[in-house]
């Protein structure tokens, strides 16, 4: 009898939920997935003529914050794609693109002489049912997608780790709803002793503002949730290799990382998956305790910025510009470790940079009428939107969409940048 009634009352909420709190995308969701993460380590190994990619543990970790209703990524950003299919129809049910240190450690010059191993990790929805996970990587012949890693996933499989890790406090800074309707922008503490706590999170709450002060930020400030996750570290401070100054700090972050001095990254991924298991995270931001120049950001993986330099306002937007809207820099000027790290046959995916292969793809509806492609720099032009060489690492056969931007020398975000980051919000924050 209590079974009967119970029945009655799922069916009659059921029957009221209002058409719009579920749409087909999210049927679609929850046909597959739970609301929970499958964290897929593995290993991108290679050189510059070569790579592998080798699957190195499985776990089922307790939140899913991205949103259910964009399960198939739009952008096509990143070196590097996560396909998840149905085995029986071959459909597509959850793709995302993004990018790795391995990637860009491949057009250095050490990768012409020496094969190297980086640890990566990415989430997708854990599976309600059996699932194909398949890795690609793009070819920079073509710039298409082919696979490196094709394999099942049983969500029955007791292999899978489902284990609990240290669980860190969490300050809420921003809290504007759902996970799953905002961006969930993470700041993660690196190199702050414990007696720092109350710096951490006074750093966090001053680059929050920063963002919020920001255009074009400023116009979507209910659309981000902002948190603050604190490690202590044994340490202050992170690693400076040229200075021979080492620390011990919980996520191994360095400065000098492909030997420039400025350039501030971890290669210990699992450290930072560990740390933030239980937290949700569509924007990783690692804030590192020092006040040397420096930071770092790649698309969809995470960035760094130095807490404490002049300049830390400038490098936090810039970096935020890499990892959360997949914007390359648009410098052309300043030391970088790649040889060609764009070939100039192909259209980079980038959204703010051209070699003109397909520029119909990229900006030209920004450009006013009239405007000479490429844009001279010069009166009237230089103050309006146009193709203008040099960006991307090379002063020729690479173009910017302003003369100045913030993926170049920390201006404002030009309009190309700005509808990037804009386009990304409404991915993670869908009105
Ligand atoms: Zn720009």
């Amino acid at each position: 009898m209590r079974r009967r009634h119970f029945l009655v009352l799922f069916v009659l909420l059921f029957t009221w939920l209002p058409e719009e709190a579920y749409s087909t995308e999210e049927g679609t969701f929850y046909t597959y997935f739970e609301l929970q993460s499958l964290r897929i380590d593995f290993v991108l190994s290679g050189n510059d003529t070569s790579r592998a990619a080798s699957l190195l543990h499985l776990r089922k970790e307790p939140l899913w914050s991205a949103p259910l209703d964009h399960l198939v990524d739009p952008f096509k950003y990143g070196d590097y794609f996560v396909f998840v299919t149905d085995p029986v129809s071959c459909d597509t049910l959850y793709s995302r693109g993004f990018n790795t240190l391995f990637e860009e450690w491949r057009t250095t010059p050490e990768a012409a002489h020496r094969t190297q191993a980086f640890l990566n990790s990415v989430l997708v929805p854990f599976p309600r049912r059996l699932i194909t996970v398949t890795l690609s990587a793009r070819s920079r012949i073509d710039m298409c997608f082919y696979p490196l890693l094709s394999f099942s996933v049983d969500p029955e499989d007791s292999h899978i780790d489902c284990g609990t890790h240290v669980s860190y406090p969490v300050t809420e800074l921003v809290d504007n709803g759902s996970i799953h309707r905002h961006v969930d922008l993470l700041f993660l503490a690196e190199g702050y002793s414990a007696a720092e706590h109350d710096k951490f999170l006074a750093d966090a709450q001053r680059f929050t503002d920063v963002l919020y002060d920001t255009p074009p930020f400023t116009v979507c400030k209910d659309r981000f949730n902002v948190r603050a996750l604190f490690i202590p570290s044994c340490q202050s401070g992170t690693d400076i290799p040229h200075e021979g100054v080492y620390v011990h700090t919980p996520l191994h972050t360095s400065f000098h990382t492909f030997s420039i001095d400025r350039y501030l990254t971890t290669v210990d991924i699992p450290a930072v998956c560990d740390a933030r298991w239980d937290v949700p995270c569509d924007a990783l931001v690692l804030l590192v305790n020092t006040p040397v120049y420096g930071g770092a950001g790649i698309y969809n993986f995470y960035a760094t910025v130095a807490a404490d330099n002049d300049r830390s306002p400038h490098i936090f937007i810039h970096e935020l510009g890499h990892s959360f809207a997949g914007l390359a820099d648009e410098y052309f000027t300043s030391e970088v470790a790649y040889n060609n790290f764009y070939p100039l046959d192909c259209e980079p995916w980038e959204p703010n940079i051209t070699t003109l292969v397909r520029f119909v793809d990229k900006w030209n509806d920004l450009l006013l009428p009239g405007t000479p492609v490429p844009t001279p720099l010069m009166a009237p032009y230089d103050v309006l939107p146009g193709v203008f060489e040099g960006a991307g690492y090379s002063s020729k056969g690479i173009y910017r969409p302003m003369d100045h931007c913030m993926m170049r020398d920390y201006a404002p975000f030009c309009p190309a940048c700005s509808r990037a980051i804009l386009e990304m919000i409404d991915f993670f924050a869908p009105r």
